[in-house]
């Protein structure tokens, strides 16, 4: 137990965070480009807030939240996904109250009690975006078309962007009336789950894996012959902004998504040939979640994407992540007087800009140089007692094992040098 870690959470290890850093300063820098700000909200907050925002007969409510009384009998949940979050805080801070749309971003982590498997963990972390108080089916194309960029920026091929119109509360009734007509007489031959989705969210049914209900839904009435002249007109332009944007996308009138708070536009990024885990991202439009949720009527869309997911697909499609930082200088320190000075040394490289190594386990040459060598560091800065008696270092360059003695005073200035000289 105490070496082990939860289920379905997982160390990331240095090795393992040069990626992350990787992708995350792509998320970073795409978002800024496309004009969204950083929002960092609680990992956790009131239960209810989920229980509202995401849906009471949703999957994640049901069970797969992390909930827990605090000491003082409050009933909290870890976030399972952080657009009720965003909400929660845009209305808490009023953020309606300056110019609108706000688009905010966040990167953090989630916690879904999911059954753990390759790319499907406890904690896991998505980047999502929300944008709030804009209702034109521009917005909603552009916030595909950046999902999209995201993955072309960090080279992930074979990706379908599966596209839907959830329409609205009125479209969803109608459709709900029909899709219960069809389903009643075949109710015993649908899965346990879909059993009890019967009543309460058939639209579900529509989005199991099972086989038997699989088959059954093949045939369903779906969505989009349901809905109304405002919610179809606005597909229809979500569609021709997609194709002015060259966003190729497959329609899936299936697709439901496992929220409940979505209307109108519902999409899914699947990655082809990955598995079963294939969506690396989703979202849609959700109209009346910020009125679920306490604030005025006020439209939105976002989407999330995951970033474990990003990184197997990226693995997976055999895409080189850039190096990890390399070492520029290792400080082989000879004796008690070099040692100090060494430190010293060190320092003033770091300040000037230089990934500097140093020894601190007082080896002999050979093994610092060894270490040196395992760093890949550059260059290494020997440190005898007899040349800094005579105020001289002897600098190696590693690649060639060249070595030549410098005066100690221009020695930060040579190395500096150096380094700019290599960029
Ligand atoms: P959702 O919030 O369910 O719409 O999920 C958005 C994205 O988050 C998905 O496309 C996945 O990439 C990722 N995701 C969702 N659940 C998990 C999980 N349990 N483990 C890892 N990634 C997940």
């Amino acid at each position: 137990m105490l070496t082990t870690r939860p289920r379905g959470t997982n160390d990331l290890l240095p090795e393992e965070l040069v990626k992350w850093h990787y992708v995350e300063g792509v998320l970073h820098q795409v978002a800024e480009l496309y004009g969204y700000q950083e929002i960092r909200t609680p990992i956790f907050e009131h239960t209810e807030l989920f229980q509202r925002g995401v849906g009471e007969s949703t999957d994640i409510v049901e069970k797969e939240m992390y909930t827990f009384l605090d000491r003082g009998k409050r009933s909290l949940t870890l976030r399972p996904e952080a657009t009720a979050s965003t909400v929660r805080a845009f209305l808490e801070h009023k953020l309606y109250a300056g110019s609108l749309p706000v688009k905010l971003y966040y990167l953090g982590p989630m916690f879904r009690y999911d059954r753990p498997q390759a790319g499907r963990y406890r904690q896991f972390h998505q980047f999502g975006v929300e944008v709030f108080g804009a209702q034109e089916p521009s917005i909603d194309a552009e916030v595909i078309a950046m999902a999209m960029d995201i993955y072309q920026r960090l080279g992930l091929q074979n990706l379908v962007v599966e596209l839907n119109s959830v329409g609205c509360p009125d479209c969803r009734q109608a459709h709900r009336r029909v899709l219960q007509e069809y389903l009643k007489e075949k109710l015993t031959d649908l899965c346990p789950t879909c059993q009890g989705r019967f009543e309460k969210n058939p639209l579900r049914i529509l989005d199991c894996k099972s086989e038997q209900c699989g088959e059954i839904v093949a045939e369903a009435p779906t969505i989009d012959q349901m809905l109304c002249d405002d919610c179809h007109s606005h597909f229809q332009l979500v569609q021709e902004y997609l194709q002015k944007l060259q966003v190729p996308y497959t329609l899936n009138p299936r697709l439901v998504r496992g929220l409940d708070y979505y209307t109108k536009t519902a999409f899914e990024i699947v990655a082809q040939g990955i598995g079963a885990q294939s969506s690396i991202g989703g979202g849609g439009r959700y109209d009346h979640l910020i009125e679920e949720c306490g604030g005025s009527p006020l439209p939105g869309i976002g989407y999330a994407m995951g970033i474990e997911r990003i990184i197997l697909t990226l693995e997976e499609q055999g895409i080189e992540f850039p190096h990890q930082t390399k070492t520029d200088v290792f400080i082989a320190a000879l004796g008690k007087t070099a040692q100090k000075k060494g430190i010293k040394i060190a320092q003033d490289l770091r300040k000037a800009g230089l990934v500097v190594e140093c020894d601190y386990l007082g080896r002999s040459l050979k093994a610092q140089l060894k270490a040196a060598n395992r760093l890949q560091a550059q260059t290494t800065v020997i440190l005898g007692e007899a040349e800094l008696a005579n105020g001289q270092v002897i600098v190696r360059e590693m690649k060639e094992g060249l070595q030549e003695e410098v005066p100690l005073e221009e020695l930060v200035a040579s190395l500096v040098q150096g380094k700019k000289e290599e960029k």
